[in-house]
């Protein structure tokens, strides 16, 4: 016998009703037999311009939790390009499959094909499992491709301009926090010291700032560790440091019930996407504790204002203005979620959804 609450389950799952939660304008399902591919291809918004995006091959448990990825990530897109003052609009793709094993040439063009169906509704870009080479065949099969690398008319790496963004965002959080955005001398534990972190924690380095750092990749964190002379902490001992800053470099959802009781920094501010893990339950709870949480979708946004200046023929000097600004905007969000009372992360939604709702009445007229 079907019960009601088993018919509530499937109503929660269905697709549609996951994309009426989430509010996306087109989700594309992208399938091909001979290539094994499957894809999603998540379209959120394209008020400001298209939807751009990166696009991620993993080995997902179920398709239902590829399709919660893609509407949450292409969501994310929305906001990060709002907020950045980016005319773009929030796209994301996933490929489902493992990017060591199942990969072929012929499936990215394949998929490259079904991007150039969509007509520049949505760019792609590299994400995890994709690789220069993957991009290069996906560009074979369509021109709605970014973040290409320089030797290929692209805006190469966008990993520095995330960390100068980053750092942008932790000297406003520091200044909101202390009165003075200098870094000098305060307790700074990074938690990833991949692309983005190692730079990171360069210009932390450079500022006399003391940091502390942890990596799943030991001979990653040795070479980090022996050329700035940062200090080495355990994965998980990393929750528990007497340090003024935290910063999340490597996954989402590090902020939540477990770590939050453990911390004891005044200020967050990283490039992770997704920090908190329930923006509602966990952002609220930061602001009752006093930390300073600076938004992760506005300061990790140098890569997307790098891969935009590409879009619109712009040079990296042009990103690294741009991407100053994020100090600014930072000190903005601060200063209204006060105001507000509400917390830093949903003060910036609203400012993102602010301007995506202003530019669709501007819109409305030829
Ligand atoms: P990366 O893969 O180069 O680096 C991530 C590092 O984190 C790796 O060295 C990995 O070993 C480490 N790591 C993984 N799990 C860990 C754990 N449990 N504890 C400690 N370390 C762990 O990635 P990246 O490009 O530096 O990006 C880092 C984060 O920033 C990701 O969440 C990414 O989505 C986000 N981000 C990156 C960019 C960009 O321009 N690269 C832009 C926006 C957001």
């Amino acid at each position: 016998m079907i019960e009601l609450k088993d018919i509530e389950t499937a109503q929660e799952t269905s697709v549609f009703s996951q994309i009426s939660e989430f509010q996306h304008e087109q989700v594309v399902f992208c399938h091909d037999h001979e290539t094994g591919l499957k894809a999603i291809i998540g379209i959120h918004n394209t008020v400001l311009g298209p939807a751009l995006g990166g696009t991620r091959m993993w080995t997902y448990a179920s398709e239902a939790e590829a399709l919660r990825d893609v509407l949450r990530l292409s969501r994310g897109m929305t906001y990060k390009s709002a907020i950045s003052g980016l005319n773009l609009g929030g796209g994301k793709a996933v490929i489902i499959g493992d990017s060591k094993r199942d990969k072929t040439e012929a499936m990215m063009r394949k998929f490259g094909r079904f991007v150039n169906n969509l007509n520049g509704k949505y760019i792609t870009a590299e994400d995890m499992g994709m690789t220069t080479q993957d991009m290069a065949y996906i560009g074979m099969e369509t021109k709605h491709v970014a973040g290409l690398p320089e030797s290929q008319g692209g805006s190469g790496d966008p990993s520095p301009v995330t960390a100068y963004g980053t750092y942008m965002g932790m000297k406003a959080a520091a200044k909101r926090a202390w009165g003075s955005d200098s870094l000098a001398g305060k307790r700074i534990s990074v938690q990833g010291t991949g692309h983005v972190g190692g730079y990171l924690i360069d210009y932390l380095v450079k500022e006399g700032a003391q940091p502390f750092i942890t990596d799943m990749d030991q001979e990653r964190l040795k070479r980090i560790a022996a050329n700035t002379k940062a200090t080495v902490v355990g994965l998980d001992e990393i929750y528990d440091l007497d340090v003024d800053i935290y910063s999340p470099c490597a996954m989402g959802a590090t902020i939540n019930d477990n770590t939050l009781q453990r911390l004891k920094c005044q200020v967050i501010a990283g490039c992770a996407n997704n920090q908190l893990k329930d923006e509602t339950v966990h952002g609220p709870a930061l602001v009752d504790m006093g930390i300073i949480y600076a938004p992760d979708f506005l300061i990790n946004a140098g890569g997307i204002i790098n891969v935009y200046s590409e879009v619109k023929k712009l040079n990296r000097e042009w990103a690294m203005q741009q991407t100053e600004q994020i100090y600014n905007t930072t000190l903005n969000i601060f200063a209204m979620a006060e105001a507000e009372g509400i917390h830093t992360q949903a003060a910036a939604t609203r400012i993102a959804q602010k301007r995506i709702d202003d530019m669709a009445k501007v819109k409305q007229t030829y």
